[in-house]
């Protein structure tokens, strides 16, 4: 049999309906459309207000997975599969991602808007510029850097002391040399020295407030609560104080404005903002869930990592923000998955899977169930109902998917095996029919954690109840920290862990559901624009590196103009 088309060969044959029409499918005028090429538009905020009436509210469905491989085990894909499916059966279902970087495209060959027979497209444009939204971001990103060396220049008229500056420069590129920089060397006139340095631009708050911002208002007061530092007495510093704020949300206004695209099937796909999975919520933004919700009847999105990181945040963090109930979560999972959780593998990031683990054996996969086990009841323990998905690979035996079936049918959870990425969404019936029919069941949604409890309290209680573990170690610094920010009023913030997203722990080589361990917290930060405290646990990486031999040597331009090596 012949190989397969590829991901990009699929998208680049793709005819595109024209993105007017996707809109019209949603009721999403004309008028509120502003076209960027062929088959993108950006949508007005405008739309948000003549959706459905309030209380009639479509289905939300979040899509989480069980502690993924370095490769990712298909959440993206099963997002865009799910939606085509449920569009196959009639139901107007609308599919939300984020926007993959640029930087990381660059870096390792594969796509970020899905792949085989579940992608949106046009490919080439999610996963380049788009409609040059991380453009806006790192542009208002580095004015507050530009205003915040201004003010040191001039003798900071609000005391602000440079050792203590945190905000850094952003780029949306992988590169390592510039993660430690000094700026302001030359002569008197050429700023003060200080050393400072980069992050990707998805690691950037600006990135994380443009996706949690509910309006322009909100978007305009988030830019003004940024802390860049402090004053000599320890105060906190904002970007409302150096006057940057305004300008900011200048730059930042047409980013607000979610963009359209379509799935391969020609339903609605909106792809906005891309924060980084590590510190922030790794998801969509809320504007582009509410323009879904109110004119979809179903709205499928994704939650980056593992339900440990990416459900618990998205729960906590991001439908705190945007006042929304999720109806149901899909837990994808993968064979593979369920063997690197056996312990039997040694898997290592940027090295392919041992070619033993593609042979057939449930063995391996049933010592792996645990990983699956804790991330359904992370997932009950926020009162919603999951769904796992078993997203088929070509390489999988019917045998192991059994496996993994009867570890659903005991405990009682909707289970279907789904063959999007290889049949599209006629490959994604049966998952599509287990998730409407779940979501008759109504959900009791719940947080975690209620605001008004200490910060201390919040962190024990995600490591405990949620990642598994005996209890928390704090640093000095990161109890300091904490109560520094209890002391300067950001006690009631929702806290997001930064810990590896390949274990539940905070250990990367800990697989499965580890149980007898706890987590160090070295570090305590504050994104108050964004909303949040973080608390590092292990390595923190904001300034991606490239491999050794990096996928932008094969991406070019063919003689007709074509992008060529992406995927
Ligand atoms: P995630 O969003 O969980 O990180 P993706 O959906 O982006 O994962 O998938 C990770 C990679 O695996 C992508 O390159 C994707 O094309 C590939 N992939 C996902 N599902 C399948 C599948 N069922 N068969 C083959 N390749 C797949
Ligand atoms: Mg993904």
């Amino acid at each position: 049999t012949p190989a397969p088309p590829s991901s990009l060969e699929i998208a680049t044959a793709a005819t595109l309906r024209p993105i007017s029409e996707v809109a019209a499918d949603l009721g999403i005028e004309e008028a509120h459309l502003e076209h960027y090429g062929a088959g993108v538009a950006k949508i007005d905020l405008k739309a948000l207000d003549v959706g459905r009436a309030p209380g009639g509210r479509a289905k939300y469905v979040v899509v989480t997975a069980v502690t993924p491989t370095p490769l990712g085990e298909g959440k993206t894909t099963t997002c865009v599969g799910l939606a085509q499916g449920l569009v196959q059966r009639g139901a107007k279902a609308v599919v939300t991602l984020r926007q993959p970087s640029m930087g990381p495209t660059f870096g390792i060959k594969g796509g970020a808007a899905g792949g085989g027979y579940s992608q949106v497209v046009p490919m080439e444009r999610v996963n380049l510029h788009l409609t040059g939204d991380f453009h806006a971001v790192t542009a208002a990103h580095n004015l507050l850097a530009a205003m915040v060396d201004n003010d040191l220049h001039h003798g900071s008229a609000v005391g602000l002391d440079p050792r203590s500056v945190t905000w850094r420069r952003v780029m949306d590129v992988n590169d390592r040399s510039l993660r430690n920089v000094v700026v302001g060397l030359g002569a008197r006139m050429d700023g003060v020295p200080r050393e400072t340095g980069f992050d990707i631009t998805a690691a950037s708050e600006v990135m994380v407030i443009l996706t949690l911002s509910t309006s322009l208002r909100d978007m305009r007061e988030r830019l003004g609560r940024i802390v860049v530092g402090s004053t000599w007495t320890g105060e906190p510093v904002t970007a409302e104080q150096l006057g940057a704020a305004g300008a900011m949300a200048v730059i930042l206004k047409d980013a607000l404005k979610p963009n359209l695209l379509q799935t391969l099937e020609g339903g609605a796909a909106l792809v906005h903002c891309g924060p980084f999975g590590n510190i922030a919520t790794g998801t969509s933004s809320v504007i582009a869930d509410r323009i879904a919700l109110a004119h979809a009847d179903i709205v499928v999105t994704e939650a980056g990592f593992g339900a440990d990181m990416g459900a618990e945040r998205f729960f906590d963090v991001k439908c705190r923000a945007d006042g929304l109930t999720p109806d149901l979560a899909v837990v994808v999972t993968t064979v593979r998955a369920m063997k690197a959780h056996s312990g039997r593998y040694d898997i290592r990031p940027g090295k392919d899977l041992p070619p033993t683990m593609l042979e057939e054996n449930p063995g391996d996969v049933t010592a792996g169930l645990p990983n699956l086990k804790a991330h359904i009841g992370i997932v009950q323990r926020f009162g919603v109902t999951p769904v796992v998905a078993i997203n088929a690979f070509p390489e999988d035996h019917a045998s192991e998917h059994e496996v993994i079936r009867h570890l659903c049918e005991r405990l009682g959870v909707r289970c279907a095996v789904t063959r999007h990425v290889a049949e599209g969404g006629a490959g994604a019936g049966e998952l599509a029919e287990v998730v409407m029919e779940s979501l008759q069941d109504g959900s009791a949604f719940k947080f975690l954690y209620d605001l008004s409890v200490p910060l201390v309290e919040k962190i024990e209680t995600i490591a405990t109840q949620v990642y598994g573990a005996d209890g928390i170690d704090l640093s000095p610094a990161a109890a300091k920290g904490l109560a520094d920010f209890e002391r300067l009023g950001f006690g009631r913030l929702p806290v997001v862990i930064a810990k590896t997203h390949l274990s539940i722990s905070s250990d990367p080589k800990l697989k499965g559901a580890p149980t007898g361990w706890r987590m160090p917290v070295r570090e305590v930060r504050a994104s108050v624009g964004a909303g949040y405290v973080y608390a590092i646990c292990g390595d923190m990486r904001t300034m991606p590196g490239l491999p050794k031999h990096p996928n932008a040597g094969r991406i070019d331009l063919d003689a007709d103009g074509n992008v060529v090596g992406l995927f």
